[in-house]
Parts: C-alpha cells; sequence; structure tokens
C-alpha cells in the first residue's frame, strides 16, 4: 500500500508521548508471524501479541481473504432490526466455549464499548426483576476496563482518571491483589484470598443490595499480570451469590486461550453471569468486542417486554459488522480446527520457565506470570514510569516489541511462536536489562 506520511502531525495519536514520537517515530510497515517491520527495515519480534489480540500471528491469508469476499459479497448491514448469517454464526461458534450457561452474545466494537454494555445490561435485568435500585458498581484498584466513560470510571489507574472528574459516581474500588511479599511468585499466589472480603466490606457498608455488579479482570493485565491469589475468586463469587450481585469476568486480555484455557473463567473454575471480551475474538483483524451473557439475564430482559417490542435499547451502528464477524468466523474456524487452546496450554511451562530465566537480575522488582502472559516490572527511576517508557523504545530499537504500563512490561507471545522465538523474545530481554 502507499500511504502518505509527510507529515505526522495530523495525527493526535492515542495513549501516546505525541510530540516525542513525531521526534523519532516508530511506524510499522507490515507483520508477518511473530514478526513486524519498520520504515527503516527493521525487523521486530512482537513480544506482546500487538496488544494482546494477535495469538495467530499477522498476515493470516485465510482471515484476510474471509474479510475480502465478505466485503464484496455484503458489505454493511444495519443490526438494528435486520440480521446477516455472519452474525449468528460467530455468536454460536462464542457461545460453544464460554463456560455454560453463558450461550447469549451482545456484539460492540471494542472492549471498552463491551464494559458499557455489560454495564447496562446489569441496570437493565435489575430494572425489571424490581430491583432497580441497584445503582452501585463494584470493581479494583488497579483495573483496566477501557476508556468510555463507564470503564474509566470502573478502572483503578490513577493516570486514566485523574484528568477526567465526569465519571460514573457509585463506583467503589476494592483492592487489587498484588502483595509485594509475594514478588517473584510464578501462577497464582498462596495467600490472599481475604482480600476478595473487601466486597464484603463494601456490601457492609453500603448495604449489598444496592450494588449491581462487581468488574473485576481475572487477571489483571493492563497494570503487569497481577495473578489472582488461590481460592480469592472463588470468593468473589460467594460473596457477590450471597448479596444478588452479578459478577462480571472482563477477559479482554484473558480470553480465547491466553491461560490455555478458553477463557480465564474455566482456567480457575468459577463462572461469571456476564463475561466481557474483544482482541482475539478476531485476531485483532477486525475491531469488535462481545458479551457473553447467562441465560438466565437474557431471558429475564427479553421476557419483560412485549413480543414485538425491543427489549434492550442499547447497540451500535456497527455492532456485529459482517466484516468484523466474517474476521471472527475466520479466527475461530482455526482455533477450533488447530487445537489452538490446547496448544497455547502446551506451551506454558516453556514460556513460563522462559521468562522466569530473568529472575536475579538487578533491575527487575518482580515476575508475574500466569498461561500465556506474563509481566517484568522494572524498578523505577526517576518517575514512576519513566523507566518503563523509554526502555520500551530501546527495546523496539533492538528488535522487540513488548507493550509496557508505567514500569511494568507484559509478555504476552502469540501461540503461533516456536520455543526459538520464545528464546529469542526473552534473549532480547535479557540483553537490554543487563544494560540498565
Ligand atoms: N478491558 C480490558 C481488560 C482490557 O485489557 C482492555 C484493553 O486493553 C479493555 C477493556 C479495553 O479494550 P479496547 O481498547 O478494545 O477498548
Amino acid at each position: 500500500m502507499e500511504y502518505n506520511t509527510n507529515s505526522l502531525e495530523e495525527n493526535w495519536m492515542p495513549f501516546t508521548g505525541n510530540r516525542d514520537f513525531k521526534k523519532s517515530p516508530r511506524i510499522v510497515v507490515r507483520g508477518e508471524g511473530v514478526h513486524y517491520y519498520d520504515h527503516k527495515g527493521g525487523k521486530i519480534l512482537d513480544g506482546s501479541s500487538g496488544l494482546f489480540c494477535c495469538p495467530l500471528g499477522h498476515g493470516r491469508k485465510e482471515i484476510a481473504q474471509a474479510v475480502y469476499e465478505q466485503l464484496l459479497e455484503n458489505d454493511y448491514t444495519p443490526p438494528f432490526q435486520l440480521g446477516h448469517p455472519g452474525a449468528f454464526d460467530l455468536a454460536q461458534r462464542v457461545a460453544r466455549i464460554t463456560p455454560d450457561p453463558m450461550n447469549h452474545i451482545f456484539f460492540a466494537n471494542s472492549g471498552s464499548e463491551a464494559i458499557d454494555t455489560a454495564l447496562k445490561i446489569a441496570m437493565a435485568y435489575h430494572r425489571v426483576k424490581g430491583q432497580g435500585h441497584r445503582t452501585r458498581f463494584v470493581s479494583r484498584e488497579r483495573a483496566y476496563h477501557g476508556v468510555n466513560i463507564g470503564g474509566t470510571s470502573l478502572s483503578g489507574m490513577v493516570k486514566n482518571r485523574e484528568t477526567f472528574s465526569g465519571t460514573m459516581p457509585g463506583v467503589v474500588h476494592m483492592r487489587h491483589t498484588w502483595d509485594p511479599k509475594q514478588a517473584f511468585t510464578r501462577g497464582q499466589p498462596e495467600t490472599g484470598a481475604d482480600l476478595a472480603d473487601d466486597l464484603q466490606r463494601i456490601c457492609e457498608n453500603v448495604g449489598g443490595s444496592t450494588i449491581a455488579a462487581c468488574f473485576v479482570e481475572p487477571i489483571a493485565g493492563s497494570t503487569g499480570c497481577l495473578v489472582p491469589p488461590k481460592g480469592y475468586l472463588e470468593r468473589l463469587r460467594e460473596i457477590c451469590d450471597a448479596h444478588g450481585i452479578l459478577l462480571v469476568f472482563d477477559e479482554v486480555i484473558t480470553g480465547f486461550g491466553r491461560t490455555g484455557a478458553p477463557f480465564a473463567a474455566q482456567a480457575f473454575g468459577v463462572t461469571p453471569d456476564l463475561m466481557t471480551m474483544a482482541k482475539a475474538i478476531t485476531n485483532g483483524c477486525q475491531p469488535m468486542g462481545a458479551i457473553a451473557v447467562k441465560d438466565e439475564i437474557y431471558e429475564t430482559i427479553i421476557n419483560a417486554a412485549p413480543e414485538n417490542a425491543i427489549e434492550l435499547f442499547h447497540g451500535y451502528t456497527y455492532s456485529s459488522h459482517p466484516a468484523a464477524c466474517a474476521a471472527g468466523v475466520a479466527v475461530q474456524k482455526i482455533y477450533e480446527a488447530d487445537n489452538t487452546f490446547e496448544k497455547a496450554a502446551g506451551m506454558v511451562d516453556y514460556f513460563q520457565n522462559a521468562l522466569y530465566s530473568l529472575e536475579g537480575l538487578d533491575c527487575l522488582a518482580d515476575i508475574r506470570g500466569y498461561g500465556m502472559m506474563g509481566a517484568i516490572e522494572l524498578k523505577p527511576k526517576g518517575n514512576p514510569g519513566a523507566l518503563g517508557t523509554q526502555f520500551q523504545k530501546d527495546l523496539f530499537w533492538r528488535g522487540l516489541h513488548v507493550k509496557f504500563t508505567g514500569d511494568c512490561g507484559v509478555v504476552a507471545p502469540a501461540f503461533v511462536a516456536s520455543e526459538a522465538d520464545i528464546d529469542a523474545m526473552i534473549g532480547l530481554l535479557r540483553e537490554a536489562l543487563e544494560e540498565i
């Protein structure tokens, strides 16, 4: 493709230091397999599957072909009062791999939209059950639930919140689950399940009957792979059940095999009431988000309205866009045919051993890991995040992409990465870390 990049000024880039970037841009011009290629001809190993969305690697022809054919056949159908086959096909395929009884799928266009949709589904459910007084939501410190107003309100990252004072009222945060005493723990920490009792305390403080839903990432991803302590998610489930609160798992990163199971819900054996997903649903090839809904919640909302009426006044112009559904179906077919999630599970030990081989480097404050994801946390130098931001840039020029948030880098290789690719990622990381 020919693009004019004579000026970089007009594009206001998201979550980017625009002035700094434009002085020394890192422009990716191609992706293939587990590699990116930059505008100077450099080859960069993708250590974070893009932004955790490309487990099948880049440049998959089957997906591109499906999108191309779909756009020629039927480029756009309004999703309100009309349907197209791909939406029903994809919903069935996703419902097949979500835990039972989560058999209804609502489509959005991003993780952020999935989160705001889940908030509204929770409100709608309680309202039709005569519990419209459940107006509060609980989430957690160090959570990332996207950037729309609902998700910003639920999130627990100060930089994402302090500028935006007009967020949703009525959101209460539990403590996060990271404990410095557990630094370098591999997998789930043995202790810390009692942190779930924060939810019980909140119920005792504001009344459990005023809370609509509790949102958590089963593994907090963006803030550095915070793995839930053993028993923590189970305890949250018990407290939610005791108070009639819906439990929402935000599986935008953990969904589609990242934990070695289709969803973290299955990996940890805890079934939520709603589950948000995005990213790997289309292998990152088309924007898409989705919400899996328990049958009882769907049926309660649907059956409360007259049969010829709209039951939920919510949706997006691009909900279940045909091109996104075509990408999604192509991707789910590959996941099924290649046993992608089982293969990912089979790679976990190799990847985790490689990651934890970095333990002992002076510059590291912690390593955390579960499934095909893990975090390295740098000891900060200067302002928090300054080192991480610089380190991510330096890594790129060394030939490795790793997504950093503050001083935490999250390593999440594509499932098509070979052992040699993983060795190369960890080798490049080690070299760079040794120079800090
Ligand atoms: N929820 C979680 C857990 C995420 O990790 C993200 C993005 O990284 C989002 C929501 C927001 O997704 P999006 O950037 O597609 O809006």
